[in-house]
C-alpha cells in the first residue's frame, strides 16, 4: 500500500474556476493486482479541455488527465519497474493502473516533460491540425491565435517549415515579441489591443488562407473576413467561451463570409491523428533537434500546485506548455 495526494473537484465551477473548486486529499494506492501496474507520476498536464469535463463530474471526482510517470511496481508482463509511460492517471502522485491507456516513452528520444507538451498530446494536435486538417500547402498564409501556447507556438512553427507567411496572436507584448524573435513568425499581434482585422491585413495583406481556431470571438470573425478563397479553418478549440456559463452571445456574426469563399470550417479532436503518430514522432523529434521547432514551458512545482496551474490556462500565465511537477 502506497500513501499519495490526489486533486478532487470539490465544487463544479461556475464561471472562472477558483481555488475553492478544488481539495488535495490523501488517499491510499493499492498494490498492483493481475494486469496493473503502480505508477508514480513525475509530471503532469494541465489543458484547457480539463475545463468541459468540469461540467460533467460530479463534486467529489477525482480529476484525469495526461501525465508521465515511472513503473514502481509491476503485475504486467508488458511492463517493468522503471519503465516510463505516458497515461490518462494525472491530478495525483500515485496511480494504480490497469493496461488501458498506457503508452511507453523513450526517456533518451527527448526529455520527458515534452511528450506532454510538443512530443505529445499538443504537438500531435498542431500537427494533425494544420497539415491533415488544415490540408496546409507548402507558401500558404495562416493565422493562429493563442499562438504563443502549446499547440499555437508549433502550429505556426510547422507552418512556417512549409515555408508559410505566418501571423500570430496572443496577450501580452512580450509573448507577442516572442513570436517572431523565438518562433520566427512573420508577424504577430496583441488581441488585447490591437484590431485583428487591421493586424491580419498588415501581416498577409493578400489573405490568409488558414486560420488555426483556438480561441474563438472576434478573432474568428475577422479570419472569417480576410480568408482567400477556399480558405479552411480547422477549429481546434475556443478557450474564450470556456468559462461560459449560458451568457455568450451568437456569433460569429459574418458567416456568410464563407459561402462565396468556398471556405471550410472543421471541428477536430487529437484523437482523430492516431494514424499519424509515428510520423509525428519522427518528425516532430528531428525538428526539436535541429531547432526548427522550439519550445517553452511553464513548471509549477508539485501536485498542490496543480489547480493554480490550471487555472492560468485562463488568464494566459503560461508561456508555452503548462506543466506540473511531481517528482525526479
Ligand atoms: P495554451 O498553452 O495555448 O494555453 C492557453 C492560452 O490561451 C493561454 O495561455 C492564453 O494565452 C490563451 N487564452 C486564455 N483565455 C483566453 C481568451 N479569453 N481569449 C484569448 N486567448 C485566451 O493551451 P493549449 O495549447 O493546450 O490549447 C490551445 C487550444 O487548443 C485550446 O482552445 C484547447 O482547448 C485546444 N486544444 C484542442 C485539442 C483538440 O483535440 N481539439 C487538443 C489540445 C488543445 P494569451 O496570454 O495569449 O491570452
Amino acid at each position: 500500500m502506497t500513501q499519495g495526494i490526489e486533486i478532487r473537484l470539490k465544487s463544479r465551477p461556475k464561471g472562472m474556476p477558483t481555488a475553492d473548486n478544488f481539495e488535495a486529499v490523501k488517499v491510499d494506492v493499492k498494490d498492483p493486482g493481475e494486469g496493473q501496474v503502480l505508477l508514480q507520476n513525475l509530471w503532469m498536464s494541465v489543458d484547457p479541455y480539463m475545463r468541459g469535463r468540469m461540467r460533467l463530474a460530479n463534486d467529489g471526482d477525482p480529476l484525469f488527465g495526461g501525465t508521465i510517470g515511472r513503473v514502481i511496481a509491476s503485475n504486467n508482463a508488458d511492463y517493468a519497474e522503471g519503465d516510463i509511460l505516458s497515461h490518462g492517471l494525472g491530478w495525483r502522485e500515485y496511480a494504480l493502473s490497469g493496461p488501458e491507456g498506457l503508452m511507453k516513452v523513450d526517456p533518451d528520444l527527448a526529455p520527458l516533460s515534452t511528450y506532454l507538451g510538443v512530443m505529445g498530446m499538443p504537438g500531435m494536435t498542431a500537427y494533425g491540425g494544420i497539415l491533415e486538417i488544415g490540408k496546409m500547402q507548402d507558401g500558404e498564409a495562416v493565422f493562429v491565435s493563442a499562438a504563443s501556447g502549446a499547440v499555437g507556438s508549433v502550429v505556426g512553427q510547422i507552418a512556417k517549415i512549409k515555408n508559410g507567411t505566418v501571423i500570430g496572436s496572443a496577450g501580452s507584448d512580450a509573448k507577442v515579441a516572442q513570436l517572431t524573435e523565438a518562433f520566427g513568425f512573420d508577424h504577430g499581434f496583441n488581441y488585447k489591443t490591437a484590431n485583428a482585422l487591421d493586424e491580419l491585413k498588415k501581416g498577409a495583406p493578400k489573405g490568409i488562407d488558414i486560420y488555426f481556431e483556438n480561441v474563438g470571438g472576434e478573432q474568428l470573425e475577422a479570419a472569417l473576413t480576410h480568408m482567400r478563397p477556399h480558405g479552411r479553418v480547422p477549429i481546434c478549440g475556443m478557450i474564450a467561451h470556456y468559462n461560459d456559463d449560458g451568457t455568450a452571445s451568437p456569433g460569429p456574426r459574418n458567416l456568410t463570409e464563407t459561402i462565396y469563399k468556398f471556405v471550410t470550417l472543421r471541428g477536430f479532436v487529437v484523437s482523430e491523428f492516431e494514424h499519424l503518430r509515428e510520423q509525428f514522432l519522427q518528425d516532430m523529434s528531428g525538428w526539436v533537434k535541429s531547432g526548427q521547432v522550439k519550445y517553452f514551458e511553464t513548471v509549477h512545482e508539485g501536485i498542490e500546485a496543480a489547480p493554480e496551474a490550471f487555472m492560468g490556462l485562463f488568464t494566459g500565465s503560461n508561456n508555452g506548455k503548462m506543466l506540473v511537477k511531481l517528482a525526479d
